[in-house]
């Protein structure tokens, strides 16, 4: 099983992953959680790449092409072999997050991710994806006292677009998809989570 958690900044995802993780070792459940970027150490160094606030003038082409290797590796070499394995395997953040910040946000060619992903991915897509939607509002000011990434550093209007274009594909995708609301207190959204997966964890 194959899980994501997608969500603009501050919208609690790595909370969920962390109360989720601690219900799945009370219950013996094998797993692995990883992220993106990152996950392995050549996709942690990409994260390195695209996160540090000394490249802002990266390109949105560089960007695009350097998130879709660092999931590549990650993908042939965490996430598919512990999905074979019989893991459920969490991921905070996936190729979602493409499409809303590369995509919608840096307005780069649909297309073009399209056929990156299909590539970067080996054609294997999330079983199930959490949104915790939010404004972004909301989810800036509970990182404000953070060292901004270089992506957090945008504008409103960039995580607006973020926001909207991931509300868009779980509408488009909604068997993959639960919307969540990530202004509701953590451990109600943690038991919704729960919940969800009732069929594959148990009670
Ligand atoms: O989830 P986390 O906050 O660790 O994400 C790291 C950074 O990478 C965030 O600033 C996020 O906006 C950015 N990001 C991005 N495009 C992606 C994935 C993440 O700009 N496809
Ligand atoms: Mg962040």
């Amino acid at each position: 099983l194959f899980i994501t958690f997608e969500g603009i900044e501050g919208s609690g995802k790595t909370t969920q992953i962390i109360m989720l993780v601690e219900v799945l070792k009370a219950k013996g459940i094998p797993y692995v959680t990883t992220r993106e970027p990152g996950g392995t150490k050549i996709s942690e160094a990409i994260r390195d790449l695209l996160l540090n606030p000394k490249f802002m003038e990266m390109k949105p082409e560089t960007e695009l092409l350097l998130y879709c290797a660092s999931r590549a590796q990650h993908t042939a070499e965490l996430i598919l072999p512990a999905l074979e394995e019989g893991k459920i395997v969490i991921s905070d953040r996936y190729f979602d997050s493409t499409y809303a910040y590369q995509g919608a946000a840096r307005e780069l060619d649909e297309e073009v991710i399209n056929v990156l992903t299909r590539f970067s991915t080996y054609g294997r897509n999330p079983d199930l994806t959490f949104l915790l939607d939010l404004p972004v509002e909301v989810g800036l000011a509970r990182i404000k006292n953070r060292n901004l990434d270089r992506l957090e550093q945008e504008t409103l209007s960039f995580h607006e677009k973020v926001r909207r274009q991931f509300l868009s594909i779980a509408n488009k995708y909604p068997s993959r998809y639960i919307v969540l609301d990530g202004e509701s207190q953590a451990e109600i959204i943690h038991r919704q989570i729960l919940s969800t997966l009732q069929p594959f964890i148990g009670e």
